[in-house]
């Protein structure tokens, strides 16, 4: 991933993309998810790379990974270390893909990828009410979803998971909290034990692993960790902490996939199962994450839905699609996810070009 790669012609484009439903994060509600695509061309070959930090859960702005892409791009694409982690993610992103599209293989197969199909989940957010809840999970098991994650909050975990264990008893369940819930007050986290979940995800505040040690002892179900692991070293100390017995890896917030692979290669050496969740990505930074889910350690479903799930018109030329509850990686050169040059103009709002970066 970090192989050297020739000088190149740099485009960065603003797009904003309409959601099929908003998007809620902690007090935040987003119904236009905005990203900055990042074009990379040398020699013939062209490299994408997508940043799109989600309001009320990302730390970063679009306008800050803005600022450090150009002064990166400005400076010939030097501006190595420090940064936003999504924005860090896209330009890294895009020359990984420049490089494998230059030596004629899929990005997934050069970052070492294993397996061509990648089993994908679905996240049910807080916005559903209670009442609506098991339809809705019923129906997302019924498109084939191979595992449902919902999301709780002190207060609205217990009932909306015997909601939906009862809807769908055998279905491959989880929940994320997205560290809300009280290290004070274990009992509520404790008391998702007895529903057979795959996970319980970031009860705890993201730098609180003692919190997490404490109940990953006290249940048998893995307590997962996402805002917890923001590099190799935070998989390192988690597991050394014994905090968590599932590792949620995304290279947006981890400020790449040489970081996100490096965190999978501790917890497959520690014997920890990870996966790759989203960001609301289009189908071309999907591309990308679906490259590092297909890596060996990756055996827990990853949270990047089809196209269809998050966009009625999504950036590719063509949608990424389910089938069976997989999607399957492109066996073409690079990343095989280019913008539909179309579809682009449909939701651009900025181009700024950049040469011999
Ligand atoms: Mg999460």
């Amino acid at each position: 991933m970090t192989s050297p790669t020739p000088p190149a012609d740099a485009l960065l484009v603003e797009a904003v993309l309409p959601l099929r439903r908003p998007h809620r994060s902690g007090a935040s509600e987003v119904r236009d998810h905005r990203v900055l695509l990042l074009r990379l061309t040398a020699r013939g070959a062209e490299g994408w790379g997508e940043c799109g930090p989600i309001p009320g859960y990302s730390r970063e702005t679009l306008e800050e990974c803005r600022a450090w892409l150009r002064s990166s791009l400005a400076a010939g694409g030097a501006a190595a270390g420090g940064g936003p982690p999504s924005a860090r993610h896209a330009l890294e992103a895009a020359r990984a893909d420049l490089a494998a599209a230059a030596a004629g293989r899929p990005l997934w197969r050069h970052l070492g990828g294993s397996r061509p199909r990648v089993a994908v989940g679905a996240v049910l957010g807080l916005g559903i009410a209670l009442p609506g809840l098991p339809a809705a999970a019923e129906a997302l098991a019924a498109e084939g979803y191979r595992r449902i994650k919902l999301k709780v909050a002190p207060g609205r975990s217990v009932d909306r998971v015997r909601a939906v264990r009862d809807a769908l008893p055998h279905h491959d369940l989880a929940v994320d909290a997205n560290g809300t819930f009280d290290p004070a007050d274990p009992a509520e986290a404790a008391a998702l034990d007895r529903f057979g979940l795959s996970f319980i995800e970031q009860p705890f505040a993201a730098g609180d692993l003692g919190a997490h040690a404490r109940l990953a002892a006290a249940i048998d179900t893995p307590v997962c960790l996402d805002e917890s692991i923001a590099s190799p070293e935070d998989a390192v100390r988690a597991l050394a902490a014994g905090a968590a017995g599932a590792l949620n890896l995304k290279p947006a917030r981890m400020g790449g996939l040489a970081a996100a692979a490096a965190a999978h290669d501790v917890a497959v050496a520690a014997g920890v199962p990870v996966w790759c969740g989203g960001m609301l990505e289009s189908g071309v930074g999907k591309a990308a994450a679906l490259a590092l889910a297909s890596l060996p350690g990756m055996t827990l479903p990853a949270d990047l839905p089809p196209s269809s799930r998050h966009y009625a018109d999504d950036l590719t030329a063509v949608p990424w699609l389910m089938v069976d509850g997989h999607l399957a990686l492109p066996e073409v050169p690079g990343a095989g996810a280019a913008p539909d040059p179309a579809a682009l103009e449909r939701h651009t709002v900025s181009v700024e070009s950049f040469s011999g970066t």
